[in-house]
């Protein structure tokens, strides 16, 4: 049967967004106005205090598809660019947003942050005030403030005219996607991209990260929902009415089975990454992958550069092993060939 479209709202990607290949047959499809999918978005967007205008949802199918070459799964019907600024300023209410951004401003966090950046500053064997930092989809400067306390030039990439100006006001460079593209080929690169749940929302990733690798000198971090078996989990169990995200405000643990669902969620993560396809795209931009894990300085001894040293050498140790190890945490280090 043929999936169904409301072209008004929603574009179709007839080939693979990573890798072009021509798309293969769907193996999962479902109305997305209609049970299961329909409680999926309404608990997601019930929990972040938004509105579902469902009249837009009508007529359309969620519909995943899994690429032969690249592994890559995809949602082959995303929202046209009306529709994405009506999902990410309505349905996900921006105090909300903004609430549960400052939340997350602990010192807890701060360390956190500043334990793994520290881990990425090392990388580049370079000063930290000589390091350019590129944060790709800034939000809320979760990541772009510490990189800044920690020293580095920073620049990032958002939309909407209130995050430039919180840009701004920590001594963050707002920059324009032009820019990047330029940089690739007139030379002013950047010796860290670093991008954090931004690769799932985006309808042509593959175009994204050729644009930031060509802008790499140093390294490039990208993470993602951890990837997960979404096809096998789908023919055993279908689709999960609660939004895993729910599941989480609700202070529950999440399963191996949330990860892979929270990966495919309906209208925001359009594309669901593996180590294959990862790969892929290292392969064809002249990249290689240094790193899976996400790893962190713990102890950071600011008083001793030897001490930092130290640490980061027991911490390059660990993440050896963790990578023979070969999990999937959605975290990827890129470094250029
Ligand atoms: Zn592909």
């Amino acid at each position: 049967m043929q999936a169904q479209r409301n072209a008004q709202h929603f574009e179709i990607r007839e080939t693979c967004p990573v890798c072009g290949q021509r798309g293969s047959d769907p193996f999962y499809t479902a109305p997305m106005a209609a049970d299961p999918v329909r409680s999926f978005i309404a608990s997601q967007y019930d929990e972040q205090q938004g509105r579902v205008d469902w009249g837009r949802l009508e007529g359309t199918d969620y519909s995943l598809v899994q690429c032969d070459v690249c592994a890559l799964v995809y949602q082959r019907h995303v929202p046209n660019d009306a529709l994405l600024t009506h999902i990410y300023s309505e349905m996900i209410a921006p105090r909300f947003l903004a609430e549960l951004e400052r939340e997350r401003l602990t010192l807890d966090n701060f360390h956190k942050v500043a334990g793994e950046l520290s881990v990425l500053f090392k990388a580049t064997d370079k000063h930290p005030s000589d390091i350019r930092f590129l944060d790709y989809g800034f939000g809320y400067g979760r990541w772009a403030r510490v990189a800044r306390a920690l020293g580095a030039q920073v620049a990032a990439t958002e939309l909407g005219d209130d995050k430039k100006r919180a840009a701004a006001s920590i001594g963050v460079e707002m920059i324009d996607e032009g820019v990047i593209e330029a940089a690739g080929v007139s030379g002013e690169r950047f010796d860290i991209v670093h991008t954090e749940q931004v690769f799932e929302h985006l309808v042509e990733p593959g175009e994204a990260f050729r644009r930031l690798a060509a802008a790499t000198d140093g390294i490039m971090k990208v993470a993602v929902p951890r990837g997960g078996s979404i096809r096998r989990l789908l023919a055993r169990r279908g689709l999960t009415r609660i939004s895993p995200f729910q599941k989480a405000r609700m202070g529950k643990a999440w399963r191996r089975d949330d990860f892979a669902f929270a990966a495919v969620q309906p209208l925001e993560h359009l594309n669901a990454y593996s180590g294959r396809t990862m790969q892929w795209l290292a392969q064809a931009n002249g990249l290689k992958i240094i790193g899976r894990a996400r790893e962190s300085v713990t102890t950071v001894d600011h008083t001793s550069m030897r001490g930092f040293a130290s640490s980061a050498a027991r911490l390059g140790a660990k993440l050896g092993r963790r990578m023979l190890g070969g999990g999937d945490d959605g975290y990827y280090l890129f470094r250029k060939t």
